[in-house]
């Protein structure tokens, strides 16, 4: 099955054949593209998620801005730091900073977290995950020494787009905002959500088609999980079938990309992440935060952030990767796509 050579409707037919069975075949035909690229090494990264406030109003998301029932957090530089410091005793080398859209980490205060962080340690990878700014910024914070950006554009079909988010929110920015970042140089990572409300077997071939074109150097994938205080409150989650067979359909699509098995799959299926490697994944990122803001930053409803999800917790996922078949790698993990140089 050539994926790659597929039009729109014959990649919404497979999507449609395999939503609630995957085809064994297409799972094992993903994990051995994965093994011919990459090995069966699992790269480890270590998430900082730094603050809940955001100026959007995502439908989806529990952290927007009008939702009045958690308590915000706000890391500071010296927080953040410590955090990084904590990865590397742990063996990590790469960080992805996370947040909402606040403002408060205008360019100079976010710029100077970065240069800070490769200043403590030049080697390691730094990636960022904080929405949508402009060319400009993408370019300090990249001066700055940030390598990796992570912007899902959440769906690549315009109308679904616009269910999903508010009318000040604009599918085209989102997109520039990822071109924006691959000409600066930084190596990017689209995604979505799998089963978020309104989606079809179009709009995920869509995504597909996207990606293809995008050629991202990570593909951020999990199942959409519905949090109570949204407006997405009462709507089903996306599942694990779906999930799997949409990572198998992004690894053939993009044999070089670094796939994450998210937390979000892991939320939904007690070996959500395993099975998400037996289906083409390779990336995992337990959670550095300080503990006591973990359940403060509630995307989704029972987010999983103890256990192997945690980073102090390493050996522990290290015993999950082992057992599943692979090897734990905690080095920078750089994507084989390769990257435009500004
Ligand atoms: N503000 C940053 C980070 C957003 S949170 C940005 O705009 O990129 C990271 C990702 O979590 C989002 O891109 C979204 O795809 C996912 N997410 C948000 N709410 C979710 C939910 N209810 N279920 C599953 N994933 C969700």
């Amino acid at each position: 099955m050539d994926v790659r050579a597929m039009t729109k409707n014959e990649l919404a037919e497979v999507i449609e054949r395999n939503k609630e069975h995957p085809d064994p075949a297409l799972i094992s035909g993903a994990a051995a593209v994965r093994d011919k690229y990459y090995g069966r090494r699992i790269f480890v990264r270590g998430l900082i998620e730094f603050t809940n406030y955001c100026k959007n109003n995502c439908l989806y998301c529990g952290i927007r801005c009008a939702n009045r029932r958690i308590s915000r957090y706000r890391l500071t530089r010296a927080e953040i730091l410590s955090c990084v410091q904590r990865g590397m005793e742990l063996g990590l080398n790469t960080f992805v900073l996370q947040g909402g859209e606040d403002i408060y980490y205008s360019d100079d205060v976010l710029c100077d977290i970065v240069f800070s962080i490769k200043e403590y340690s030049p080697e390691c990878a730094v990636t960022l995950s904080v929405g949508e700014r402009s060319y400009e910024s993408y370019k300090r914070l990249r001066e700055a020494g940030a390598d990796r950006y992570l912007l899902r554009h959440e769906t690549a079909d315009k109308v679904h787009y616009e269910k999903l988010h508010p009318s000040e929110m604009s599918f085209d920015n989102r997109l520039r905002c990822l071109y924006d970042l691959r000409s600066l140089g930084y190596q990017v990572g689209a995604g979505f959500m799998v089963g978020s409300p309104y989606q079809s077997s179009e709009t995920l071939a869509e995504d597909l088609l996207f990606l293809k074109e995008l050629e991202p150097h990570m593909v951020g994938i999990g199942p959409f999980i519905s949090q109570t205080d949204t407006p997405f409150g009462d709507m089903p989650n996306g599942t694990l079938e779906l999930t799997l067979t949409m990572l198998a359909l992004v690894r053939l699509m993009l044999p070089e990309t670094l796939l994450p098995a998210t937390t979000a799959l892991g939320t939904i299926d007690r070996k959500g992440r395993e099975k998400g490697f037996d289906a083409g994944a390779n990336v995992v990122m337990p959670n550095l935060s300080p503990s006591e803001r973990r359940a403060d930053y509630a995307l989704y409803d029972n987010k999983l952030c103890t256990g192997a999800e945690a980073a102090e917790s390493i050996e522990m996922l290290r015993g999950l990767i082992e057992r599943a078949g692979y090897t734990m790698d905690m080095g920078r993990g750089d994507s084989l796509v390769k990257t435009f140089d500004s």
